[in-house]
């Protein structure tokens, strides 16, 4: 366990590695999560689309 200040929230924190603590870790998950799920839906949409082109060049 190491003492640290935290990169984001600068809070005094120990734990095993240099990094955000736990709390900022929370945040970061909850908001990559979401963004990962958008970024996700934005990236499927695009693929259905893309299939039929697909299919007709070959025809
Ligand atoms: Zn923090």
């Amino acid at each position: 366990m190491i003492d640290i200040s935290c990169p984001r929230c600068s809070n005094g924190v120990t734990q095993r590695f240099y990094g955000p603590c736990e709390t900022c870790r929370e945040e970061l998950r909850s908001t990559q999560a979401s963004a990962g799920s958008e970024v996700a839906a934005q990236a499927y949409e695009p693929k259905m689309n893309v299939t039929p082109n697909a299919v007709a060049l070959k025809e």
